[in-house]
């Protein structure tokens, strides 16, 4: 690295603790300051391009300074910054819910607004626990798929089960059970996985007040995917047994899995949908709890019966951040993108044949705009997503693999070159790393 680059670097490393982060790796791993971005391209201070082919953790939509989102949050910063959502209101936060509501599965007709994902987790987890206890049932406990990941606050950190980031907190949970997500995506996977959880449900839906699952894709649990047909039995089995279906839609929403949301393939209609990421197309902070009108009904009575769902956040429902929300989904009507997103998908599927073909590929997969590819053959201690992370930033495009899934989540607004660049650098490392291996040298390093 450069001059100019290091200088930034160190600034940083004197005073922020980065977040996933053991800030030792920093002692050798460059830590990339960026300057600004247009479209798929990071600029770091010395003008080297990256390619975000992560859309910034899962974030961004249409690119970077995108032209129209900007202008829409530079007219709302004139007009109104901030106002408290409690007794006041404000037309971005109205009519974004009038959308979102109109956008989403037809039961869900009303709008929570929170600041981010896991704030949404932990609101709809106890907005259901709450539910119940309205109507006279004390169900405590949350049932979740194995390998799922919801946040990382305490109850989102509970129904989530990536090892890595909860495992040292095990003490300080709230009550949760698991029950296994379909080991891939065949229908015969999903067959058994709903066994497991009619099962569950049969043995402790009395204390379960809500299931909550990421449809179709487990982001951080590896871009595990699974069939639709999981989501039809889910539901009818939550339905049949009192239990609520909270859809955790926060990484798959928003055009991600291929269609606008990812219970749209099953045609199912949850009792919470948590949305954020892309819900300002990577611009701010923001999340909303999307829930039905039965379980709205159930807080609704006169104060003193102390019913009523008193959780808050100072930025619930920014105004500049819900103005970057409205930009957003005028861009999907605009540009037709989740047609457009078909074609796009279509070609990254093709690129992605010729990964099967390398010795050290266990499994390629695709959902929508989503794309995975799974080594094999390597210790975890290796760490053999760094190298690939490494091999990345040399070459232009920043790839943050998962353990040992290199995946492709890039802004819709990739042109087909650029996905020809973001595949082949892919290729190129991984291809590396097993002409190491095949050296004997099992040390992935670059
Ligand atoms: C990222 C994510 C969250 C947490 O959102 P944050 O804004 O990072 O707190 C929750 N659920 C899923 C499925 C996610 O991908």
């Amino acid at each position: 690295m450069n001059n100019r680059n290091i200088k930034m670097m160190n600034r940083d490393l004197e005073v922020i603790w980065h977040p996933c982060t053991q800030m030792k790796d920093h002692e050798s791993l460059p830590l990339i300051p960026v300057k600004s971005g247009k479209g798929v391209w990071l600029y770091d201070f010395e003008g080297n391009a990256y390619i975000d082919a992560i859309s910034s953790w899962w974030v961004n939509l249409f690119g970077h300074a995108n032209p129209y989102i900007n202008n829409r949050i530079k007219e709302q910063v004139d007009t109104l910054e901030h106002v408290l959502l409690a007794g006041f209101t404000h037309e971005p936060a109205i009519e974004l819910a009038h959308r979102l509501v109109a956008l989403t599965p037809k039961t869900l007709q009303k709008v929570f607004y929170v600041d981010n994902g896991s704030s949404a987790i932990e609101a709809a987890l106890k907005m259901s626990y709450h539910y119940h206890r309205n109507n006279g049932k004390n169900k405590s406990l949350f049932l979740s798929l194995t390998n799922s990941y919801h946040g990382e606050t305490i109850g989102a950190l509970s129904v989530g089960d990536v090892a890595l980031y909860k495992e040292t907190y095990e003490p300080l949970l709230i009550a949760n059970v698991q029950v296994p997500v379909p080991k891939d995506q065949t229908p015969k996977a999903a067959e058994e996985a709903l066994k497991a959880l009619e099962a569950m449900l049969e043995a402790r839906a009395g204390e379960i007040a809500a299931f909550i699952i990421e449809p179709l894709i487990q982001g951080a649990g590896s871009m595990h995917m699974y069939h639709p047909d999981y989501l039809v039995g889910a539901r009818r089995l939550t339905q049949q047994y009192d239990v609520h279906l909270i859809a955790d839609e926060i990484m798959t929403g928003f055009g991600r899995t291929g269609e606008m949301f990812a219970c749209e393939h099953a045609g199912i209609s949850p009792d919470f949908m948590t949305l954020s990421k892309g819900l300002t197309g990577g611009y701010l902070p923001l999340s909303v709890v999307m829930t039905t009108d039965e379980v709205y009904s159930a807080f609704y009575c006169d104060y003193n019966e102390y019913k009523a769902f008193l959780h808050s956040h100072s930025y619930t429902g920014n105004p500049l951040a819900c103005s970057a929300a409205l930009a957003t989904l005028e861009l999907f009507e605009r540009d037709n993108v989740i047609e457009a997103n078909r074609e796009k998908s279509r070609y990254i599927a093709q690129k992605l044949e010729r990964f099967k073909r390398l010795d050290n590929v266990a499994s390629v997969r695709q959902q929508g705009m989503v794309a995975a590819v799974e080594l094999k053959g390597y210790d975890p201690k290796e760490r053999i997503g760094l190298s690939v992370y490494r091999y990345g930033l040399e070459h232009g495009v920043l790839l943050r693999p998962l353990g040992s899934v290199v995946y492709f989540m890039p802004p819709y607004v990739i042109t087909e070159e650029e996905i020809n660049t973001m595949m082949d650098v892919a290729y190129e490392g991984i291809k590396k790393l097993e002409i190491k291996k095949w050296n004997g040298k099992r040390k992935a390093i670059f």
